[in-house]
């Protein structure tokens, strides 16, 4: 029986990983469930699967969620330390789907005892990708891309030698904003870009696949997780969501990963790793498909893209500079503080800002260097906001 243990149980990711360890109850023995906010929702699934701990992020949560775990059996903790405890569990699978840069410290510890890392939380990858990997080389612990254009990528390099690949192409839908006219987007409101055509995510995530913030997250993590340099990695607009990425070799061949847009395929294919199993997923029938379009994104109207080779180039801390301005510049969109369009200008004036101040180099990286610069990205974005300098 695998010993599983869910961070961000609570969340889109962790919900759908939950349907498929339900599923086949037998398999999987659940060690720990952590939660946010959520804290019904976290009590009820820790019950139903006889979690041995659940862990909301919140304290002021905990008697609540003691209260709702009252004769279950469950652990009921709460806070920052107790999600690092509950990394500490022996487990021999862990996701790692807590949303933002919250997620890196549990996946870090996990990875710290040699257990398998299911990594959702691109985040991790995009602000201490060298720091992950190094963790994860030295307990000899594997980490499995559970973002459906990595575990595309992964599948596709199964049995292949890097040094035989010549590009890496991750596909983008374009996000709800894609057909609309340029000059409209200044105009988009957080429910607008909230709305996916393909993936059914997160709300934070969806706006960041209309910005294409995410889609330049996921450019950051394919340099982290596989190593290739940023002119050897790209995207293409794909409005169907159908093609999840494709690996081009010297040879000449191209292998392509195919099927329908559901986590649950990226989710499943990481939590049976090594192995194959049927997943509850629509299989695919290119016939009923029809076409299948790609063209090259509009960098006018994706601004992020640029900066997601500017952050690339520069490594160091500017993942880390990088993804705190940008969830800076969401909760200020979302809060209806700045347009939609300056998001972009506001994230590359944080990163023009730290590099003057000499703050985004690193030779060596250390978990309290990316919280600091977390920290003073978060702040210097709200600081230019507020002065309006951002335009
Ligand atoms: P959700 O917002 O749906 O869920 C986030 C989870 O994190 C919830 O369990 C939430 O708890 C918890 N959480 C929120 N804040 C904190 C905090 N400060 N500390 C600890 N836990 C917290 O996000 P998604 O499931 O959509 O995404 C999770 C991660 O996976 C992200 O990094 C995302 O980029 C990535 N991802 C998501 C995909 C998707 O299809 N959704 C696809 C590929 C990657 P609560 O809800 O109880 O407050």
């Amino acid at each position: 029986m695998r010993r599983v243990s869910i961070f961000g149980a609570t969340g889109s990711i962790g919900q759908n990983t939950l349907d498929l360890i339900r599923r086949a109850p037998d398999a999987y023995h659940v060690v720990a469930l952590t939660g946010g906010a959520n804290v019904e929702r976290l009590a009820a699934d820790a019950r139903a699967l006889g979690a041995e701990i659940a862990v909301t992020a919140f304290e002021d949560r905990l008697p609540e969620l003691r209260a709702a775990l009252d004769g279950s059996g469950v652990d009921a903790a709460a806070g920052a330390g107790a999600l690092l405890e509950a990394a500490d569990r022996p487990a021999d699978w862990i996701m790692s789907a807590i949303v933002g840069s919250a997620g890196l410290a549990p996946g870090l510890r996990a990875l710290r005892h040699g257990t398998t890392l299911a990594l959702a939380n691109k985040e991790s990858l995009v602000c201490a990708g060298p720091l992950l990997m190094a963790e994860a080389r030295a307990q000899g612990a594997t980490v499995l891309p559970v973002d459906s254009e990595h575990s595309a990528v992964f599948q596709a390099l199964r049995g292949e030698d890097m040094n035989a690949v010549d590009k890496i192409t991750i596909t983008a839908s374009g996000g709800g904003l894609r057909d609309w006219p340029l000059e409209a987007l200044d105009g988009a409101t957080p429910a607008q870009a909230g709305t996916h055509p393909n993936w059914d995510m997160g709300r934070r995530i969806t706006i960041d696949s209309a910005s294409m913030f995410n889609k330049a997250m996921e450019l950051i993590e394919t340099h982290e997780f596989f190593g290739l340099p940023p002119d050897r990695i790209d995207t293409v607009i794909h409005p169907q969501s159908i093609v999840h990425a494709l690996v081009r070799f010297r040879d000449g061949a191209t292998m392509a990963h195919l099927g329908a847009p559901d986590m649950r395929h990226a989710i499943g294919f990481a939590l049976n790793w090594p192995e194959r199993r049927d997943l509850p997923v629509a299989l695919l029938d290119l016939a009923e498909t029809g076409r299948l379009d790609f063209r090259a994104p509009d960098l006018a109207r994706y601004p992020a893209l640029r900066l997601a080779h500017r952050v690339m180039e520069a490594g160091g801390l500017a993942g880390a500079a990088f993804n705190a301005a940008k969830e800076a510049a969401l909760d200020l969109f979302i809060d209806g503080r700045i347009r939609f369009t300056d998001m972009a200008p506001l994230v590359a004036t944080v990163l023009d800002r730290l590099a003057t101040e000499d703050r985004l180099e690193a030779a060596t990286m250390t978990l309290d260097m990316v919280q600091q610069t977390d920290r003073v990205a978060r702040d210097t974005a709200r600081a230019v906001a507020a002065q309006g300098r951002h335009a």
